[in-house]
């Protein structure tokens, strides 16, 4: 069979430890024997983003601008052990938040969803799409620990030097005080990749703040989202047949619950922080979770939501046989491969992707399966498979489909 061409190069980004290993056997098992592989490679490996001062990062983010469609790899983010393990010149930001602010992105996180292994919620019979926005709130928070009696004030001086002064409460003993902000420019990107999203996808939006109780802060998140579905998305979505609806928070959750699932949740940044973990451990699993960064003038970043599983890592290297999942990494592929072929009208390489997310359903749903999915499925006598032969198992699978 002749190998699928592509015109357009994939940005690939490298990364580390289990994942890193995964990473390559999962191209010459799955892509490398069927696709003539176009990619720009970049080693997000920490051995050279250290011995780059970190630059590969930027050069791999700005090379995403460029063509449009990047697949990465789980990274290390650095900390005290690491900067000893891997001799730091630095402790170099997390490659993730570099790439999210250079792209102005937001990250969507969806689970695989697949016969035996069944979501905690009965009910939930497809995928539950979260979008976080990645800017403000309480993670850029300013608190004060108030000691005793006092007037708490919130001020704004305009650069004009106009003054706006409120008082948050008067204090008779001692408190707390936190003070929150946003941005219209963050929160209108957020909105507009949302948006993009759903129509890429072709799913529902939903998006839920608590606007009734917090009248100016939440409700310009409200507003915002209406007047750019209104001026740019309503008709896009009339012709796709979806529908953007917003609700409050408290009622989200509440028809979250009873809803079999299939759409996109839009969350302010903590509330997308604590329901997507409700969400990937409710639906069964970490390592089945991926996860796109979209930014809002459609440039799009593709991976695991997991890490480099380290501890099978350091099995690995002491010569122990691991069980890693790769089908995370895979959909990461298979999405950036579909996202390549989509702009680049090449069929081929769409109904490629199709195939080899299939192949990876049906291994799993013929009984082979890594150890973390053995442990929790409801298929009887499940095989378990080692990390390899895992990955071989779906090229086989794969090859009897094509
Ligand atoms: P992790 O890689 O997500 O793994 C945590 C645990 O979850 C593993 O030890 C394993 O449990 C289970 N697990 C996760 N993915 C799995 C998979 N594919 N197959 C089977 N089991 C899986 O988190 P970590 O080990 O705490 O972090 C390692 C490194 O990843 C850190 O340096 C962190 O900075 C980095 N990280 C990177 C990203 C990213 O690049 N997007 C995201 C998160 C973390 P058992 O050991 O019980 O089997
Ligand atoms: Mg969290």
């Amino acid at each position: 069979m002749a190998k699928i061409q592509m015109t357009t190069p994939l940005v690939e980004m490298d990364g580390d430890e289990m994942t890193r290993i995964l990473w390559q056997i999962i191209k010459d098992e799955l892509i490398y024997p069927f696709i003539d592989l176009k990619s720009e490679y970049y080693d997000l490996g920490l051995e050279y983003r250290n011995e780059t001062n970190d630059q590969v990062t930027f050069d791999s983010a700005y090379a995403t601008q460029k063509y449009g469609v990047a697949v990465k790899c789980a990274t290390i983010t650095p900390n005290a052990a690491r900067m000893t393990e891997y001799n730091l010149k630095e402790m170099w930001k997390s490659p993730n938040g570099t790439i999210r602010a250079i792209l102005d992105g937001t990250v969507f996180r969806a689970p695989i969803v697949v016969k035996g292994i069944e979501p905690c919620v009965k009910n939930w019979k497809k995928p539950i799409t979260i979008a976080r926005h990645a800017y403000g709130d309480v993670y850029k928070n300013v608190e004060i620990d108030v000691p005793g009696a006092g007037t708490a004030e919130l001020i704004f001086t305009g650069e004009d030097g106009q003054v706006i002064k409120e008082t948050i409460h008067k204090f008779d003993g001692p408190g707390v005080i936190q003070g929150q902000h946003n941005v219209d420019k963050s929160i209108a990107s957020f909105a507009r990749s949302c948006f993009n999203y759903a129509l890429d996808t072709k799913q529902t939006l939903w998006f839920a703040t608590k606007d009734t109780i917090s009248k100016k802060y939440d409700h310009t998140f409200k507003d915002i989202f209406q007047e750019i579905f209104d001026a740019e998305y309503k008709e896009k979505f009339d012709a796709a047949g979806i529908e953007y609806f917003y609700t409050l928070i408290d009622d989200a959750v509440a028809r979250v619950m009873k809803s079999e699932g299939g759409y996109i949740w839009a969350c302010k940044n903590y509330d997308g922080d604590v329901m997507s973990d409700m969400i990937s451990s409710a639906f069964g699993s970490l390592a089945m979770m991926t996860s796109v960064l979209v930014s809002p003038d459609g440039k799009y970043e593709y991976e695991a939501a997991h890490g480099t599983v380290m501890r099978h890592y350091y099995k690995h290297l002491a010569g122990e046989e691991t069980s890693t999942n790769s089908v995370a990494t895979i959909f990461a592929w298979t999405g950036a491969l579909r996202k390549r072929g989509e702009l680049d009208g090449n069929k081929e390489l769409m109904e490629f992707a199709d195939k080899l997310e299939a192949a990876t359903i049906k291994t799993i749903e013929d009984g082979k399966m890594t150890k973390d999915l053995a442990l929790i499925t409801t298929l009887e006598n499940p095989v378990v498979l080692n990390s390899e032969n895992f990955i071989k198992a779906i090229r086989e699978t794969l090859e009897a489909s094509l």
